[in-house]
C-alpha cells in the first residue's frame, strides 16, 4: 500500500484543503523529516488571498504547498546521509539549492541560481504538512535548550537578523522599531541583545507593545495615541534614531523612518509595500544624508538566529495563537479577523 500524508495546498485564492497525498520516495542525500512546529506567516496568507505581489507576478504559482517556518523530528535518512539520524531534532533552510548549477558546484549553495524557496517562489513543497523532504546540506541540529515550538520562529528571527546585519550596533546606539509583527519583535530582541543602548518599538496596538517590551524594548509608542516622532525626539534627547528598520509595510511609515531617523542615521526597509511611493521624503533622505537600505531576507541566516534562540532570546511573548493542522483552512479564512490580536499563530502538527 502507498504511503500518503497529510498536507495542505492552496490551489487558487481562498481555496485551501487538507489533503492525503502521496510520499515520494526519499533521495539519497535528503533526510525526511516530521513536522512538529509550523509558524504562520504573513506571506502565507498572502498566498492564500491572492493579494502577494509574487502570486500578481507569477512568481508564485498555484497549486502552492506553503509553509516555511517550522521545526521537526528526523524520521528516516538517506543513504548518503551521515549528519542526522532518526530521532534528531532540526531547523532547516528556506530554500533548496538545485546542487547543479556553476555556483552550486563552487561550494555557494545560496548563491543557487535555481534555488526553491520552500513555500513561495520556485516553490519547494512547504511545511503545513506531516512530513518534510529536505537535502541534509540545508539541515540543522537544534540544540537542546531551545524547544521545538520555539525553534518554528528561527525562520522570521533569521529575516529579523538579515535587517539587523545592517548596520553595526555599538553600545550607544539606537534601534528605533516600526511596527509589532513577529519580524518587528524579532529584531527588536535581537537589537537588544546585540547591546543597543536603547530599543524604541512603535506600534499601534497596546498588547504587541507590551510583547515587545517582553522581547527586550527599551521604550514603546503607540502611534495612535502619541505622535510618534516628536515622542521618539524626547527619548533620544533630540537626536533621533541611528537606525530605523521599518517592517510594517505602509506608505506612511516609510515618511516616518525618513522623520524619526538620526541625522547620517540608517533606516532598513524590510516590508514589502505593494505599490508606489507618492510621497517619498527624498528632501529628508538627502538632508539628513541618510542610508537607506532594502532588506529582502538571506538564505542562510536561519542556524544563526537558532543560535540566539539557544541563547536564551526572549521570544515567547510573540506566541500568540496555537492550533491543530485540521484548524488551519478556517483560521486562514478568517485571518482578517484575527490579525489584531495576533503576532505569530504556530501549528502543531506532530510534536
Ligand atoms: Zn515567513
Ligand atoms: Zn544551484
Amino acid at each position: 500500500m502507498e504511503k500518503t500524508m497529510k498536507a495542505v495546498t492552496v490551489y487558487g485564492p481562498r481555496d485551501m484543503r487538507i489533503e492525503d497525498v502521496p510520499m515520494r520516495p526519499l533521495k539519497r542525500d535528503e533526510v525526511l523529516v516530521r513536522v512538529a512546529w509550523t509558524g504562520i506567516c504573513a506571506t502565507d496568507l498572502a498566498i492564500y488571498t491572492g493579494e502577494s505581489s509574487f502570486v500578481k507576478s507569477g512568481e508564485i504559482r498555484y497549486p502552492c504547498r506553503v509553509g516555511h517556518e517550522w521545526s521537526g523530528i528526523v524520521e528516516e535518512v538517506g543513504e548518503s546521509v551521515t549528519k542526522f539520524k532518526k530521532g534528531d531534532r532540526v531547523i532547516t533552510d528556506n530554500g533548496v539549492s538545485c546542487g547543479e548549477c556553476d555556483n552550486c558546484k563552487c561550494g555557494d549553495r545560496f548563491g543557487c541560481t535555481e534555488i526553491m524557496s520552500v513555500g513561495t517562489i520556485n516553490c519547494w513543497d512547504g511545511c503545513y504538512a506531516e512530513y518534510m523532504y529536505m537535502p541534509e546540506c540545508h539541515t540543522y541540529p537544534l540544540a537542546d535548550s531551545v524547544s521545538l515550538e520555539e525553534a518554528a520562529l528561527a525562520e522570521p528571527l533569521s529575516i529579523a537578523l538579515g535587517a539587523v546585519k545592517k548596520y553595526e550596533i555599538r553600545p550607544d546606539t539606537t534601534v528605533a522599531v516600526i511596527g509589532t509583527g513577529s519580524i518587528a519583535l524579532g529584531a527588536a530582541a535581537l537589537a537588544s541583545v546585540k547591546g543597543a543602548k536603547q530599543v524604541i518599538v512603535i506600534g499601534r496596538k497596546d498588547f504587541k507593545l507590551e510583547a515587545a517590551l517582553k522581547c527586550g524594548a527599551t521604550h514603546v509608542v503607540n502611534s495612535t495615541k502619541e505622535n510618534a516622532e516628536e515622542r521618539l525626539r524626547e527619548i533620544t534627547a533630540g537626536k533621533g534614531a541611528d537606525f530605523v528598520i521599518e517592517s510594517s509595510g505602509g506608505p506612511k511609515t516609510v515618511e516616518e523612518a525618513m522623520r524619526i531617523a538620526s541625522k547620517r542615521g540608517t533606516v532598513a526597509l524590510l516590508a514589502f509595500y505593494e505599490r508606489t511611493l507618492d510621497a517619498f521624503p527624498i528632501d529628508t533622505l538627502v538632508s539628513k544624508e541618510l542610508t537607506v537600505k532594502g532588506v529582502m531576507g538571506e538564505f542562510g541566516l536561519v542556524p544563526e538566529a537558532a543560535e540566539y534562540l539557544a541563547k536564551g532570546l526572549p521570544v515567547e511573548g510573540m506566541i500568540t495563537h496555537r492550533m491543530e493542522l485540521a484548524e488551519v483552512p478556517a483560521f486562514f479564512a478568517r485571518s482578517a479577523e484575527t490579525s489584531g490580536e495576533r503576532i505569530k499563530a504556530l501549528v502543531r502538527i506532530r510534536p
